[in-house]
């Protein structure tokens, strides 16, 4: 819709692919995109982005909080920044609405999405809120074909999965900060006892502007997969969900900085409504067994116990 005024789009580097592939996508239609680098703690630099913007940009997309880390962005301030600079603001917060406070008013939003399956609402069902006065933001129709929903969506709405999101968001926000409250202490309660009982082990990602159930952490020394197969009544990732289908090492760690090999042995724990202390107890306990285990089959880690310096060593292929 502003393709007239511009062709430039800003994101950043650890947004989940439902953008980042839209965004490749944009480049093939003319659109320049500067994807925004993260610090080491998950979070961009609003300088960086405000260096970025130029006459040519049309939108911002920046997401609320990380699927992988957990990390929240300061929305607020990109939004404020945006609307400085009379540029419009999208937020991915699918994993942020109704676990922290996201409000398109005082958080300077134009755009924001969300999905229902995240917040124990039915899947195929999202909304799109898009702003209607200062500014203004209009929408190319997604779907033609009868002008439903202002005619940015045509087709027949899917009430059943619009009433079970509303019913969900309502749920959400009722609960919300007792929710909060709690998994904060299951997760700090988990953290402290695997950084207390295992050694090398480290969270990435923020902890001050995270979501209050995720948990993202690497013990150097154990390969992911195999810690993944040693918990494997445990619904944890080593990846997003979205791209765990390959090997490759999580896109998200690398911007941090990780190495492939520390990349590659982290785990996500997602702590959710309906997990009980005896849950993560059971996890901890299982995590700090099986890593014990790893590490003694482990040479690198017997080296590094040694005080071999790994970094100095030259390996050479016989
Ligand atoms: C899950 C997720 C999406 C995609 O939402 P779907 O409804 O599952 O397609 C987009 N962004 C983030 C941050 C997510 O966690």
């Amino acid at each position: 819709m502003y393709r007239e005024r511009g062709n430039h789009i800003i994101t950043q580097v650890t947004e989940h692919k439902a953008v980042l592939d839209t965004c490749k996508r944009l480049e093939k239609y003319g659109y320049r995109v500067t994807y925004l680098p993260v610090k080491a703690d998950g979070l961009i630099d609003l300088e960086d982005l405000r260096r970025a913007m130029d006459d040519k940009t049309i939108l911002v997309s920046i997401m609320a909080a990380n699927n992988e880390i957990g990390v929240l962005q300061p929305i607020r301030e990109i939004g404020k920044l945006c609307h400085e600079k009379n540029v419009i603001f999208h937020t991915d917060a699918v994993q942020a609405v109704g676990k922290v406070p996201v409000n398109v008013m005082t958080d300077n939003i134009d755009v924001l999405s969300l999905s229902g399956h995240k917040i124990y609402g039915p899947k195929g069902v999202g909304a799109l809120y898009v702003r209607r006065r200062n500014p203004r933001v209009q929408i190319a129709a997604q779907i033609d074909g009868g002008g439903h929903e202002r005619g940015m969506r045509s087709g027949t709405l899917n009430v059943p999965g619009i009433v079970g999101l509303g019913k969900a968001c309502a749920i959400a926000f009722d609960e919300m900060d007792s929710e909060a409250a709690y998994l904060r202490g299951l997760r700090d309660g988990l953290k402290t006892r695997l950084e207390s009982e295992l050694d090398y082990v480290h969270v990435n990602g923020s902890m001050e502007h995270r979501l209050p159930g995720n948990l993202n952490m690497s013990f150097v020394y154990v390969e992911g997969e195999s810690l993944l197969m040693g918990i494997n009544d445990v619904a944890v990732s080593s990846g997003s969900a979205c791209t765990s289908a390959t090997l490759e090492p999580s896109y998200v760690l690398k911007a941090l900085g990780l190495g492939d090999d520390v990349a590659h042995s982290s785990i996500r724990f997602g702590l959710g409504r309906f997990n009980t202390q005896a849950e993560v107890d059971y996890v901890g306990a299982k995590v700090i067994d099986i890593v014990k285990k790893l590490r003694e089959l482990s040479p690198l880690y017997e080296m590094v116990r040694e005080g071999i310096d790994l970094t100095k060593i030259v390996w050479a292929a016989h």
